[in-house]
């Protein structure tokens, strides 16, 4: 049996994802662009993106809630984070 990446893994999992409400608000506009290019390196799922332009996007679908984010932002980049609402979210499944 081939071994299985990172992505193999993290691809069986499971989501259920409330696409109108995002369980973490960012701050787009944020000015300090150390601060936004640190969240976009650490976020393990690349939900973070800065076009070639330096303007971040951010989609909440395929967040693992893992946190990194929130904490590493320490309020500037994500203003607000908590988990999704219940039924809602991530069911790890090997990955
Ligand atoms: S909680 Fe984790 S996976 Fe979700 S956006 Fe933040 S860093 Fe990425």
């Amino acid at each position: 049996m081939a071994k299985m990446t990172i992505e193999d893994k993290l691809g069986l999992n499971k989501f259920n994802t409330n696409e109108l409400n995002s369980h973490i608000d960012v701050d787009k506009e944020y000015l300090d662009k150390q601060e936004v290019e640190r969240v976009c390196r650490a976020c393990p799922a690349g939900l973070y993106k800065l076009d070639a332009e330096g303007k971040l996007s951010f989609d909440h679908l395929g967040c693992l809630e893992c946190g990194t984010c929130r904490v590493l932002s320490g309020g500037k980049v994500v203003k607000g984070w908590h988990y999704p609402q219940s039924g809602y979210g991530i069911s790890f499944r090997m990955g």
